[in-house]
């Protein structure tokens, strides 16, 4: 008998952990924006060509990167974010897995533009289906620019299956307004297929919420704040008028991360219990802050799920913080956490 196991080439076993960080342009979308935010980026420029289809890119004025590091970026496993087991307990930054950059590059076109406030010149680096087809210094500005192009050009099954893009937009945008939300002092703009559609300026939630989701929110919001020793609870819900026939105005955000909980999402409405019209839903954005060693976020690739240590306290305080919010709604409409 002979023997038969072999190790995976570098590129294919890229292009199979890609399946599970990217699934359309928008997970590009939030993986761009999420390294951003993170390089501590004061204003984020997306644009996106055809839904993403042709062109993600991702233009920032954070940290930038080094001509070494914009070559380990697309490293799998290779992250600066983490070092020790024990950083993983206490991650305050929205990546950690480092597999972000080394999955897309495995199943797109790639540009790299990079360059740090200390150096003259940047770097600029072409990568083609994981292979490092060019990296030759460049004048840019200060940060980051990264072009995706041609998502899936080498995968036909996942590009065939992307859907219309009208869908693929919707998906771009609810990334989007997902960290555009998240981090209101950051401002962000989105042009789609050369159009400007999106241009936020940096400034409080209340404001970014109604240039985000629209002016009937203006005079809807009723003010979340809520804090104890375990956990934080502030933020915005919609006076119970405001519900809307359609879901999809509702947002948590644990430790700055976008994610989703049926739980927690019970938890609001039972505080709203009794006021909402009949099958109506009520906006909410709300942030949770707690010490991240009592959350896990790695359960998923794409990090949207969360478990927590202590889940039924956390139900109990966001549900209290939400009744508190829609009893003193009437007296104090106008005011802000942030100011
Ligand atoms: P992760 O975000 O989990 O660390 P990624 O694959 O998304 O993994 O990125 C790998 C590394 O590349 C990051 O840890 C960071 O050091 C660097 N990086 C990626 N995008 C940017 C950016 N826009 N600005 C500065 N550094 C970046
Ligand atoms: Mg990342």
């Amino acid at each position: 008998m002979s023997d038969i196991i072999q190790l995976l080439p570098e590129y294919l076993a890229n292009q199979i952990a890609a399946g599970e960080v990217v699934q359309r342009p928008a997970s590009v979308v939030k993986e761009l924006l999420e390294n951003a935010v993170d390089a501590g980026a004061t204003q984020i420029q997306l644009i996106v060509k055809e839904a993403g289809k042709q062109l993600v890119q991702v233009v920032d004025n954070g940290s930038g990167m080094s001509a070494t590091d914009a070559r380990m970026s697309l490293e799998r496993h290779a992250t600066s974010k983490i070092r020790t087991t024990e950083d993983l307990f206490r991650i305050r930054t929205l990546g950690f897995r480092g597999e972000a950059l080394a999955s897309i590059a495995a199943v797109a076109q790639v540009e790299i533009k990079s360059k740090l406030q200390v150096q003259d010149t940047g770097t600029q680096l072409l990568v083609e289906g994981s292979q490092v087809v060019s990296q030759q210094p460049t004048a840019c500005p200060d940060g980051t620019s990264i072009a995706v192009k041609n998502l899936f050009f080498n995968v036909p099954a996942r590009r065939n299956f992307l859907k219309s893009n009208a869908v693929e937009m919707r998906h771009i945008l609810d990334e989007f307004q997902h960290v555009a939300l998240s981090k209101s002092s950051i401002s962000f703009s989105l042009y789609q297929n050369d159009l400007e559609v999106f241009n936020l300026p940096a400034g409080k939630l209340s404001q970014r919420v109604v240039a985000l989701l629209g002016n009937s929110y203006k005079e809807q919001l009723a003010l979340v704040e809520e804090v104890t020793p375990f956990i934080s609870v502030k933020g915005y819900i919609g006076k119970p008028e405001s519900a809307k026939k359609s879901r999809g105005d509702q947002f948590f955000f644990v430790n700055g991360r976008f994610i989703r909980s049926a739980y927690l999402n019970h938890a609001v409405l039972a505080a709203y219990e009794g006021l909402l019209p009949k099958e109506t839903h009520p906006f909410y954005v709300l942030f949770l802050e707690l010490d991240p060693k009592t959350i896990d976020i790695n359960v998923h690739p794409t990090k949207t799920e969360i478990k927590f240590e202590d889940e039924k306290t956390v139900y109990a305080i966001v549900r209290a913080a939400v009744k508190q919010a829609l009893g003193l709604h009437n007296m104090a409409p106008s005011l802000d956490f942030e100011s």
